[in-house]
């Protein structure tokens, strides 16, 4: 068997693992230390995921970035390791790589050039230039802990002569969650991550991801509207427990668009601690229902759906829309829904048909049947608790030497460049760690 040995094996050459690799490569260099870095990942092409992203102008990171943004571990863990490599380093990072970085009225930030291309050619070239040796197609099917390194097993090899193992003496764990799986990105790091003796949070599901609602529900047939709302999960006894104001998409299958995809890990978890837990709809955001009811008695119009469509104002700003009127055809829906003729003047409606139109455009229930799944999904929630990781140096407290970073970790972000931005932290931390600690000789 062809086996190869190497300082630092990255597992997973993504966001986190082309960072722990090039974090790596650099302190090598800085120290003169000349470590053997390789990174290893499965698929034949690289950065699926990078040059997805953001529609294809990489949403590399947001200019303000805060533990408030993400879910699953403490969020005192997830401010330690943001903290160590900021979005100001962050940006210097990319602009030394070659990579000018524009930010957007919403505060994300993507390449001048609104190319994921240039952020993908930048980190592998810059990998290459510390020395990182890139290897792929080379999918990891295990790693042995031995004293003294790690033997890391090819899955299969295409021929007998190839490199069927690696021993290195550290392992970064970069494999990623379970989003997007045709990426490469399937889980199989979990397996790996439990036989070098950590545990997985009891549930990992997709987050940022389009709801399903059922067939025949009226907001299906008005698929391609977008338009802004509130989205509000409301648990039991209707608390509300998360709530996030942007554009939602209407589609054929449901619930889109940047507010559901934030909603949807929140209402997960809300359903799983109680199957009633709800998905609220506000379609005139920055208002409560009583404001629209004030109005609405002081209002003339020739019909209620019109008026809605024209004179509707509301207090929240979505970039990208106004704060005014409702999409036509979403004004005719509603009013059907609140079984109030479309058509009637605004003025002669009833006190129960004006309570039916508040509570139909402010406080929409939409019964949800569930998720599209990781193959729609932007990100995992679970993973790798970070308490089972030093996170000085994101070095695992179960078997030392291994190092992990990125979406294996149990930390998911909101919409906005913030999944990014932790594989950057939590990458840069593992691969500093991971060559400083060869260097220094511990
Ligand atoms: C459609 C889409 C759009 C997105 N847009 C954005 C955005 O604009 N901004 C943002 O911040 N986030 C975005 N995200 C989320 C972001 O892409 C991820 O959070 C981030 O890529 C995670 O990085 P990672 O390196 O941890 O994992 P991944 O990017 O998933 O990389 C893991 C790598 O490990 C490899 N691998 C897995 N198992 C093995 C194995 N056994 N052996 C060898 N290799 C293996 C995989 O092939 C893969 O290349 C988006 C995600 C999707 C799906």
């Amino acid at each position: 068997m062809v086996s190869e040995r190497a300082d630092i094996a990255v597992i997973g050459a993504g966001a986190a693992g082309v960072m722990a690799a090039i974090a790596a490569g650099r302190a090598a260099m800085e120290a003169g230390a000349g470590l053997r870095i390789v990174a290893l990942d499965g698929a034949k092409t690289l950065g699926a995921k990078v040059l997805v992203a953001g529609g294809g102008r990489c949403n590399v990171t947001h200019h303000h970035v805060d533990e408030r943004a993400y879910a699953g571990s403490s969020r005192h863990s997830i401010r330690n390791v943001l903290g160590r490599f900021d979005v100001p380093r962050t940006i210097a990072f990319f602009r030394e790589i070659g990579v000018e970085l524009k930010q957007e009225d919403t505060g994300k930030l993507f390449p001048t050039t609104d190319r994921a291309r240039t952020v993908l050619d930048a980190l592998l070239s810059e990998a290459r230039r510390v020395g990182v040796e890139l290897w792929h197609p080379w999918r990891v099917a295990s790693v042995r802990a031995f004293d003294g390194g790690f033997e890391v097993q090819r899955e299969v090899a295409e021929a007998c002569d190839e490199v069927r193992s690696l021993v290195a003496r550290r392992v970064i764990l970069a494999t990623g969650g379970k989003a997007l799986p045709k990426s490469g990105s399937d889980g199989q790091g979990y397996s790996i991550a439990k036989s070098l003796g950590h545990t997985m949070t009891p549930r990992i599901f997709p987050a940022l991801v389009p709801l399903t609602t059922p067939e025949g529900h009226f907001l299906r047939e008005l698929s391609g509207v977008s338009v802004p709302a509130e989205v509000i999960v409301r648990g039991a006894g209707a608390k509300a427990i998360a709530s996030f104001t942007n554009s939602v998409l209407l589609t054929h299958f449901g619930l889109s668009g940047p507010a559901i995809l934030d909603a949807s890990r929140y209402l997960a978890d809300a359903r799983h601690a109680d199957p009633q837990a709800a998905l609220v709809l506000n379609f005139a955001p920055g208002s409560a229902p009583g404001d629209l009811d004030q109005t609405l008695v002081s209002a003339k119009g020739p019909g209620i759906a019109r008026w809605l469509a024209e004179s509707l104002v509301f207090h929240a700003r979505v970039p990208g829309h106004t704060n005014r009127g409702l999409p036509e055809r979403l004004s005719r829906a509603l009013c059907e829904h609140a079984k109030v003729d479309p058509s009637a003047p605004v003025q002669s409606l009833t006190r129960a048909q004006r309570t039916a139109i508040v509570s139909a455009v402010t406080s929409l229930a939409v019964p949800i049947t569930g998720d599209r799944g990781f193959t729609h999904a932007e990100v995992t929630a679970g993973g790798v608790p970070l308490a089972e990781v030093r996170l000085d140096a994101m070095e695992s407290r179960a078997t030392p030497g291994v190092h992990l970073c990125g979406e294996i970790c149990d930390v998911d972000g909101r919409i906005g460049g913030f999944n990014f931005q932790w594989a950057w932290s939590s990458g840069h931390i593992a691969g500093s760690a991971a060559a400083r600690s060869l260097i220094a000789g511990t």
